[in-house]
């Protein structure tokens, strides 16, 4: 006899695991083995679902670094023993997670699908309950016994996206996310329609899992007035390693002397900057305008059209798994788990 599909429902916390409290009328997160009581129709879909459930579940702007390394380790750990795995997680961070996961699970071969909700599981017009059970079919989803999205994905309001180019876009909407430069990789209305050609092939090599995350990174953000005590500041944090410039449309920044003497000392020093656009869409092309060339010439890396949160996972990876820093540079600009455009120049 033929074994039925299996999946993982791991839950990290957030909105969708909870409950309204009978008496105080407040939101709760709530027992797990209450799933199937909560959402009857789960029994219908014919699987081996069982559930894992982090203790105590955590509110996701509560996420970091070593929570991901407990993630990874849940996913390690059963890998073999199931067909899929689905991550229920707050929305708030969901693109961190699902981007830190994806270099996280190296030669990943089975569906790794987070999703969550705007509104509890447990009130009526929930959106939880269609966004968990598609979850399901995507993770369980298979050709030739294949699975179909062998890949770190975050599925929302009948969306599938690749989680590393995932952006939350809405605090309100059921419609919370956005992949704005890379094609959503599944649609769900009445069939799924995968978008083959944009999801990743199987490579059938063993998983390799990397926990060592490096923390040691920083924001600076460009707006017109940042003053240079500001940038000096944030160049000159103790232990820091690499900084994201999160500069203006195609990868543009101040020109002014100060500025670039600046960077171009930290870079001297040893530190690491990349360059991304504050722009949802496009792409960094450094050197496309006058305000670019002169970063470049000081040795700022562009790293094409990757999302702020997919940079500060790699940069993470990155530093915790490497020494060599040539090679590090290299992989800056260069597709580790389709995370960037390269082609766009
Ligand atoms: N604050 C919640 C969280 O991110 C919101 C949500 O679950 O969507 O954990």
């Amino acid at each position: 006899m033929e074994s039925k599909t299996s999946i993982l429902i791991i839950y990290t916390g957030g909105t969708i695991g909870m409950v309204r409290d009978a008496k105080t009328g407040a939101l709760k997160p709530f027992k797990f083995e209450n799933l199937f009581k909560i959402i009857p129709s789960l029994e219908m879909l014919n699987y081996d679902i069982e559930s894992y459930c982090f203790d105590p579940p955590v509110d996701s702007s509560n996420m970091n670094p070593g929570f991901w390394a407990e993630l990874a380790g849940v996913i390690e750990k059963n890998y073999e023993s199931y067909d899929g795995f689905v991550v229920l997680h707050g929305s708030d961070t969901m693109a961190y997670t699902a981007s830190a996961l994806s270099f996280m699970l190296q030669n990943l071969n089975k569906p790794v699908i987070l999703t969550g909700s705007q509104l509890p599981l447990g009130m009526v017009r929930t959106d939880g309950r269609e966004n968990l059970i598609t979850s399901i079919e995507i993770a369980a989803a298979k050709e030739d016994e294949t699975p179909l999205v062998p890949e770190v994905c975050i599925y929302f309001e009948n969306q599938l996206f690749r989680g590393n180019r995932t952006h939350k876009i809405n605090a309100d909407d059921f419609e919370a996310f956005r992949s704005p430069n890379y094609p959503v990789l599944a649609d769900a209305g009445v069939y799924i329609k995968y978008n083959r050609n944009a999801i990743h092939n199987p490579n059938f090599k063993k998983l390799k899992v990397y926990k060592n995350l490096d923390q040691g990174i920083a924001i600076l953000k460009l707006f017109p007035g940042i003053t240079e005590i500001t940038v000096k500041s944030i160049l000159n944090i103790k232990g820091l390693k690499a900084v994201i410039l999160e500069s203006y449309g195609a990868g543009n920044a101040p020109t002014s002397d100060w500025f670039i003497r600046l960077l171009k000392n930290a870079i001297k020093k040893g530190l690491i900057i990349i360059n991304v656009s504050q722009c949802e869409s496009g792409s960094v092309m450094m050197g496309k305008y006058e305000t670019s060339v002169r970063l470049k010439e000081v040795g700022v890396l562009g790293v094409f059209d990757i999302t702020t949160e997919a940079a500060i996972a790699k940069l993470m990876y990155l530093l915790g798994n490497f020494s060599d820093k040539e090679k590090i540079n290299k992989l800056i600009a260069t597709s580790i788990v389709g995370e960037i455009t390269t082609s766009a120049g």
